[in-house]
């Protein structure tokens, strides 16, 4: 994966860690491109609410992004906006930050299976483009239409209903 604006994903929360419990960061990322496998994302617009929860910082964001479709009906290419919600919880990476020198040891989350960690690095950023990436895929249809009600192409004489009428008895 190689993201030219990778660093626009990245999050600096030590404002957060330091601060008090309630305590919001509002973010918003505008106008960057995901590439991921071989999908592109454009025109990402995300907002997202950073919360100081006690131990960790919760993530509660919005997202769309312009994506570009093969219509499963008519296979017309188009550009579709998909939009999606997301909740995620990030841990520091060290709870010195927040004043709790012991709170790892009583707090086994490295064995936590079903709980999807994510750990702010180092300089307490958190990085969200696989949270971007993961919740943008959530968004895709797998059958996807170019429009709501595609008439597609007669199997017949394979015209685009949409744009043509044919006079074959298939559909
Ligand atoms: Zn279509
Ligand atoms: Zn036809």
């Amino acid at each position: 994966m190689q993201n030219k604006n990778k660093n626009k994903f990245h999050v600096n929360l030590s404002s957060l860690l330091i601060g008090n419990i309630g305590d919001i960061k509002k973010v918003i990322i505008k106008e960057v491109e995901l590439l991921s496998n071989n999908e592109t994302f454009n025109n990402i617009i995300a907002n997202i609410n950073f919360i100081r929860a006690d131990k960790t910082i919760i993530a509660k964001g919005k997202i769309r992004a312009n994506f570009k479709i093969i219509c499963s009906r008519c296979s017309e290419e188009t550009v579709q906006v998909i939009s999606s919600n997301y909740e995620e919880e990030y841990f520091p990476y060290n709870y010195d930050i927040m004043g709790f020198h012991n709170h790892i040891e009583d707090y086994d989350y490295e064995n936590e299976i079903d709980l999807q960690i994510q750990k702010l690095d180092k300089r307490n950023f958190v990085d969200l483009s696989s949270t971007f990436e993961n919740s943008l895929y959530s968004a895709i249809s797998i059958a996807p239409k170019c429009k709501e009600h595609c008439k597609g192409i007669c199997i017949n004489c394979l015209k685009n209903l949409n744009y043509e009428k044919c006079l074959c008895k298939t559909h």
